[in-house]
């Protein structure tokens, strides 16, 4: 199959040839930086593409118990597992199948090393207490930051008994000499203690694909940083590796007027796109143009009086039928998709770079059912 005019919308296409392209960005980076790179499946974890990605990256980062096992299943190389708090079950079901184990506190690592120690490598997130964040709701640095240990609470001694620490400061941090600062200011603050360690961990939300990112200037940094502190270094990326591969293709299915036009679509930004609405971020439609004369809010199917996916300019006038195409869905989507209101969950494909269109995955009421209940009292 390689037409997608007749696919059912709405689904997601992801496109190997995008995806590919971010992934030679992140090869060059490694060979030029010795840094290695774990996958963030919180971002993204569609498992039935981890084949493109796999010869690219050295392995994942989990959190909650069930992405650590997907990780180690469906993607192998190095499973990391960081939890802002774990169980002791977590600990037990994660230790036997984590390559590293980081902890949140210097309290869950008293708690649990000892289920850790002969399994899997030990780490502890500190917290630089510098970031760069565009929105508060996603800074690590934030006013009473339960993320990471603060670096006045360190207790010296607990650098005996970790092999790595790992900080994350960064959300789509576009800026090289932004991050370039945040390096040398933990390096200066934190620089004594981790000249103790086997591995660092530098984080997510490095946007070193983002098109004209000095990717050179932060490999030299990366470089400068783990020769002096004598440790390999490892990025997290999520956004980064899956930044403008995907869309999400929905059908106008109305078309309502109040003082402004509305184009209502057959998705919905708090089911199937949820950061757009958590962070009030408008989407971006690859029909519309900046000089167009006919301007439509881009309004979803839900009942959420406020859910919409942006304000957009078209040529022409939008048509009941017709198809958009929401770019850059791949990120923080099709992990947090949910069921409300009832409504059709996107399917989603891959086009190959030959052309081919894949099925990975495709949902039906039944699905919908068992999510809600699958026994009833009786
Ligand atoms: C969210 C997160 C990432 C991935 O962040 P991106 O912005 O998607 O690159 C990596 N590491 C940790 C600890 C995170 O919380």
């Amino acid at each position: 199959m390689n037409a997608d005019t007749n696919l059912t919308t709405p689904y997601f296409m992801i496109d190997e040839k995008k995806l590919i392209e971010n992934l030679e960005k992140a090869k060059t980076l490694k060979a030029l930086s010795g840094v290695k790179l774990v996958l963030a499946l919180k971002c993204f974890s569609t498992w039935g593409v981890f084949d493109i990605i796999k010869p690219y990256l050295d392995g994942t980062t989990s959190s909650g118990p069930f992405e650590v096992k997907l990780g180690h299943e469906t993607f192998g190389g190095e499973t990391h597992a960081y939890s802002v708090g774990y169980s002791e079950q977590d600990v037990r079901d994660v230790a036997d199948i984590a390559d590293k184990m980081i902890f949140n506190s210097q309290s869950q690592l008293k708690a649990y090393r000892h289920l850790v120690e002969g399994k899997a490598s030990v780490g502890l997130r500190l917290n630089p207490g510098v970031s760069y964040a565009g929105q508060d709701l996603a800074d690590p640095a934030r006013a009473f930051s339960r993320l990471g240990v603060q670096f006045d609470h360190i207790e010296a001694s607990v650098f005996e008994s970790i092999d790595g620490v790992m900080f994350h400061m960064n959300c789509e941090n576009k800026d090289v000499d932004a991050f370039v600062l945040l390096l040398e200011a933990i390096s200066e603050r934190f620089g004594d203690y981790l000249n103790q360690l086997d591995w660092v961990s530098l984080g997510g939300g490095v946007f070193f694909t983002w098109p004209g990112y000095d990717i050179e200037k932060l490999a030299t940094a990366l470089k400068a940083f783990s020769e002096r502190h004598n440790v390999q270094l490892y990025l997290e990326p999520g956004e980064a590796i899956i930044t403008k591969t995907t869309d999400l293709v929905v059908t106008v299915v109305d078309i309502v007027e109040n003082e402004k036009q509305t184009a209502i679509v057959d998705s919905a930004t708090e089911a199937h796109r949820l950061d757009t609405l958590i962070y009030n971020e408008p989407a971006s439609i690859a029909e519309a143009s900046e000089q167009g004369q006919y301007p439509y809010v881009i309004g979803s199917c839900s009942c959420l009086a406020g859910d919409q996916f942006c304000e957009a300019t078209f040529d022409e006038p939008l048509k009941i039928g017709q198809r958009l195409h929401i770019l850059d869905s791949a990120g923080y989507t099709m992990v947090k998709l949910n069921w409300f209101n009832g409504l059709r969950m996107p399917s989603i494909f891959c086009r190959r770079e030959n052309g081919d269109i894949q099925k990975l995955n495709e949902f039906d009421y039944n699905d919908f059912k068992r999510s809600l209940s699958q026994w009833s009292v009786n």
